[in-house]
């Protein structure tokens, strides 16, 4: 099995070495990861210049460092290498839950991956002042590629592990609305900045991926690329007057 791997915190973190010295087990892998830092960028893609990549051998694997965005190293690294049969990113320096789903780049390259029909999983871990401990992480994350190995059709999944793990949940997507409000600050030039910042309005769900991590389990959400409302688009062709269907 060929596995590549990559992520958004860049080439160097210790999280894709500890996710890709675990895939080396399940087959041959090979790291494709941004040069620096890509977090929080979700799924974008360089287009008003080209790509560059340099081998990085990390730990004696076979490395690439990519002056582009997770999206990119994905997409390159698949392109230069044929029949990649599993994409794995991670383990990013923070969770993905919930809403961060649609911020993390960590995510966006499964997502890549996804797009070119490659299977793919997305693995986040706390971020704090006390580093994770790999080694404690590394069961749960052979545990993970082999429940998503198992499950038929599974495509594209977001694990996110608690500090101690103490089994796997298979979760939903933690949806909350948030109060997001700006704060003003100064730098030490007098000139005035400011801060994004946000304040969840819900508690969390019984079921979702916050729930599963805030009691200790490591939590598997199956993400898919569609996202269309089927609900509310089969009640607005209901009520749509002079609106094609489509079809349907
Ligand atoms: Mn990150």
């Amino acid at each position: 099995m060929r596995i590549l791997v990559s992520n958004d915190d860049g080439v160097f973190s210790p999280g894709i070495r500890a996710l890709a010295r675990v895939a080396q087990e399940f087959g041959q892998v090979r790291v494709v990861a941004p040069d620096v830092e890509q977090s929080a960028m979700s799924h974008a893609i360089t287009v008003r210049r080209p790509l560059h990549y340099t081998k990085t051998p990390i730990d004696g694997l076979e490395a690439y460092r990519v002056d582009g965005t997770p999206a990119d190293c994905v997409a390159l690294g698949a392109h230069h290498w044929d029949k990649v049969d599993l994409v794995l990113s991670g383990v990013n320096l923070g969770h993905n839950l919930g809403h961060n789903i649609w911020h993390s780049g960590t995510v966006a390259a499964a997502k890549q991956a996804a797009f070119l029909r490659i299977p793919a999983i997305a693995f986040s871990a706390p971020y704090s002042d006390t580093p994770v401990d790999y080694d404690v992480l590394a069961p749960f994350v052979r545990e993970v590629i082999r429940e998503f190995l198992a499950v038929p059709d599974m495509t594209l999944l977001n694990a996110n592990f608690p500090t101690e793990p103490r089994g796997l949940m298979w979760t939903s997507q933690s949806v909350r609305h948030y109060e997001g409000y700006v704060v003003p600050g100064e730098d030490p030039m007098g000139r005035r900045h400011f801060w994004f910042a946000e304040e969840p309005q819900e508690q969390v769900e019984e079921g979702t991926d916050r729930w599963a991590v805030e009691r200790g389990y490591v939590s598997l959400t199956p993400l898919r690329l569609d996202l269309t409302d089927e609900p509310l688009l089969a009640r607005a062709r209901a009520v749509g007057e002079g609106v094609g269907t489509g079809g349907a």
